[in-house]
């Protein structure tokens, strides 16, 4: 066994795994993906054995010892650990960061992987005996003495091993009946149980057609674009689909976009069956979420559900994984491993052989194309299932009204009668704060970030100056620092501001606001949402939030204040993003037999993306952007990869990504490089940051590319003074 050597990933920004020697306490090989604690410089580190070898590259005398096998088995294993190797490589990550990315924080940190891990202890003659009989057995004495020591309650095995006491001692205590073992093993994975708890609903055919598409695929892989709008019956097909999938005794992995702004897709999962689900959002703390993800991995949890980075709880019975609101932007993470969890959620289905779900009512342009192209099965739901009648969109023409609050005459009278009916009102709005900006009626001054190129947003309770980029806040000031004017106004409405002109207008109704701001305590959205669910007249004003999923089956109107304001926005996907966001807030109108009605005020009623959206609805809308992005090659007909700079000094990030672009032209079959150019908002946080874009039309190549290149990054002139990051597939441009 000392002949062996193990190759380690360490959480460490190096682009490679280490070798350690395998020390004699080490009453076995390690598992792949076992966690072992080694010696890495001064300190000890944890990581996660990606291999054991006969072979070395480094010098023998170089080589350390491995201190300690954490795990009877592996933490990562196979199909996730062949994941995990697999997105380090798509990423260009550091594998042992990747490896810490997918690892509850109590793991990374040594806890134990079991809840109750192996412990001895001696059996009843084992403390019964006399001590002379192990005369002629050193090392069983010492494990004896050792267990006698610690009585009834036992001593973990791993705590044995590192006072030298081995697993053959042990073993052959045993064998005399003198010493016995207990606490889990691996005998203790096990397959889910479940019952229903209530009967399915009756599928009409759209959903019957989907149902049995995905259920027909089982035990295989197979993507699948769910396509239907909000209350079209996409849920019911999950639950349908899932509880299939459980019958087979296998898990089922579901992402969604925020858990707690989602809590009603829980509370149907826990209707409909009795089984162990386990979530896994941000709201929980380390220990809740180590425990959840026990349960998963031991094969308890027939459900999980959970947030971007569960898609790496290892499940060993895994049959179904689904991908509610697939073109939500939080599944991409922004930092660090920018990793999208439904593109591995893809992969992950191609290593463990089952069907991938992926549903939205606006789907991205990327798994549309995929659906078009027949790499994914196209499931579509075009009717409402409860036969509520889809809403009605009407363009309220902004430019030249007068406005009360933000509203038009038009809006007003129409959020008038329907509260007169007794019914419920969504006024969405795309800011947070109280007005986003502070202005000088006299010069035009405006209250901007000392450290961002961005403008401050005006909070109450306290009175403050706010950057939501970096975190700076300050006091307002009295007067204008340009002319002195004390003419300072707030310009501009946001939720707070809304909400306050809303209950001016219409002084009866009971207006609520559903922001970030307001729900940010556990519970305070669920007692919202209770209250609202009643069902009496009311207008809702919100951000964002409003337009994920929620069902308010009393809502009739809703009302967008600026339908606009994305559709300038310098990214190439802001047109995508503004059509999935008014689709997405038009569903939350009219539902259970309602009919609804959706406003949209905006400055440019002519625009041609908002004609598309209205005429012939999303895939209308898809249509004609698909065939733009195919025009000049971008996703999903290309491939980007984004190479961002930044410096504590104006030009530095520039000049290197230049050096950049010259050292990858030098390698030749280089990919077009779009840039360097400076970030959208070049300044942030008193940082200077710039972009270089990369795009390919054929993606082996262009990885084959930043294989090639981005070892030769740190050697460029300018590489010290500045950082560096690579963003694959990026989502913000
Ligand atoms: P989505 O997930 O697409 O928004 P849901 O599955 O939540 O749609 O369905 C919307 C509403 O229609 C829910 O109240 C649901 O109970 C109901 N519903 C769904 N499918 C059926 C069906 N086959 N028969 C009757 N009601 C249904
Ligand atoms: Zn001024
Ligand atoms: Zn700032």
């Amino acid at each position: 066994m000392s002949r062996h050597f193990l190759q380690v990933a360490l959480p460490v920004p190096l682009r490679k795994t280490f070798d350690y020697r395998i020390p004699a306490t080490f009453s076995e090989l390690p598992a792949l993906g076992a966690r072992v604690k080694v010696p890495f410089g001064p300190r000890d580190l944890i990581g996660i054995v990606t291999g054991i070898s006969d072979h070395t590259d480094t010098p023998e005398d170089k080589l350390k010892f491995a201190k300690a096998l954490l795990d009877p088995v592996a933490v990562f294993p196979e199909p996730v650990m062949e994941l995990l190797l697999r997105a380090a490589r798509y990423y260009h990550y550091p594998v042992g960061e990747v490896f810490d990315t997918a690892l509850p924080a109590l793991l990374r940190q040594g806890d134990d992987l079991f809840e109750n891990p192996i412990h001895w202890r001696l059996t009843h003659s084992g403390r019964a005996l006399d001590r002379h009989a192990l005369r002629n057995a050193p090392k069983q004495l010492i494990a004896w003495d050792g267990l006698l020591l610690h009585g009834e309650h036992g001593i973990s095995e791993d705590f044995l091993t590192h006072m030298g006491i081995g697993r053959d001692s042990l073993n052959a205590l045993a064998r005399k009946g003198l010493a016995e073992s207990f606490g889990e093993t691996r005998q203790s994975f096990t397959h889910p149980r479940f019952q229903l708890s209530e009967a399915p609903l009756v599928a009409n055919a759209e959903q019957t057609a989907a149902i049995e598409a995905i259920t027909g695929k089982l035990g295989h892989f197979q993507p699948f674009l769910l396509e239907g709008i909000t209350g079209s019956g996409k849920t019911e097909v999950y639950l349908q689909a899932v509880e299939a999938c459980l019958r087979r005794h296998q898990q089922v992995l579901i992402l969604v976009p925020e858990i707690g702004l989602t809590p009603q897709i829980v509370s149907r999962f826990r209707a409909r069956f009795a089984t162990d689900i386990a979530l896994l959002h941000s709201g929980l703390t380390e220990r809740e979420r180590l425990k959840a993800w026990r349960r998963a991995f031991l094969g308890h949890a027939g459900i999980v559900i959970g947030t971007r980075s569960s898609l790496f709880t290892p499940m060993p019975h895994l049959g179904l994984i689904i991908v509610d609101e697939e073109h939500d932007l939080s599944f991409k993470q922004q930092e660090g491993f920018r990793y999208h969890a439904r593109d591995l959620a893809v992969m992950r289905g191609q290593l463990q052989g089952c069907p991938v779900v992926l549903g939205s009512a606006t789907p991205s342009l990327e798994t549309l194309g995929n659906a078009r192209s027949g790499r994914y099965e196209h499931l579509v739901l075009q009717e409402r299932a409860a036969s509520a009648q889809a809403p009605d969109i009407k363009l309220i023409d902004l430019r030249g009204q007068k406005l009360r609050g933000g509203l038009t005459d038009a809006l007003h009278r129409a959020i008038a009668l329907r509260l007169n009916h007794d019914e419920q009102v969504l006024v969405f709005i795309n800011r947070r704060g109280f007005a986003p900006v502070l202005l000088c009626h006299d010069c035009g001054w405006q209250a901007v970030c000392p450290r961002c190129d961005a403008r401050t947003t005006l909070h109450r309770d306290p009175v403050r100056l706010h950057c939501h980029h970096c975190g700076y806040s300050e006091r307002p000031p009295k007067q204008c620092p340009s002319c002195q004017s004390e003419e300072l106004r707030a310009i501009g409405a946001g939720t707070v501001r809304v909400e306050e002109s809303l209950k001016e207008l219409f002084p009866k109704a009971d207006v609520h606001r559903i922001d970030r701001d307001s729900t940010r305590r556990k519970d305070s959205w669920q007692n919202l949402y209770d209250q609202v669910a009643k069902g009496n007249a009311a207008i809702l004003v919100g951000t964002q939030m409003l337009a994920k999923g929620h069902h308010f089956p009393n809502v009739t109107l809703v009302a967008l204040l600026e339908a606009d304001s994305g559709l300038l926005g310098a990214d190439f996907r802001a047109g995508e993003r503004v059509a999935q966001l008014i689709t997405q807030v038009a569903g939350r109108a009219g539902r259970a037999h309602k009919a609804g009605l959706v406003l949209l005020q905006t400055h440019q009623p002519d625009h041609a993306l908002l004609k598309q959206l209205l005429n012939g609805g999303y895939s209308a809308f898809a249509d004609v952007a698909l065939e733009e992005r195919r025009q000049i090659g971008l996703p999903p007909y290309g491939h980007l990869a984004l190479l961002r700079a930044e410096a504590n000094a104006p030009e530095l990030a520039l000049q290197f990504l230049q050096e950049a672009v010259t050292q990858g032209q030098a390698l030749g079959n280089e990919p077009e490089f779009w840039g360097p150019i400076p970030a959208p908002m070049e300044k942030k946080a008193g940082v200077y940051r710039a972009h270089l874009l990369l795009k390919s039309g054929n993606r082996p190549a262009l990885h084959h590319f930043l294989d090639g290149w981005l070892p030769l990054l740190p050697n460029l002139p300018t590489a010290k003074r500045i950082r560096w990051t690579l963003d694959v597939d990026p989502q913000e441009t």
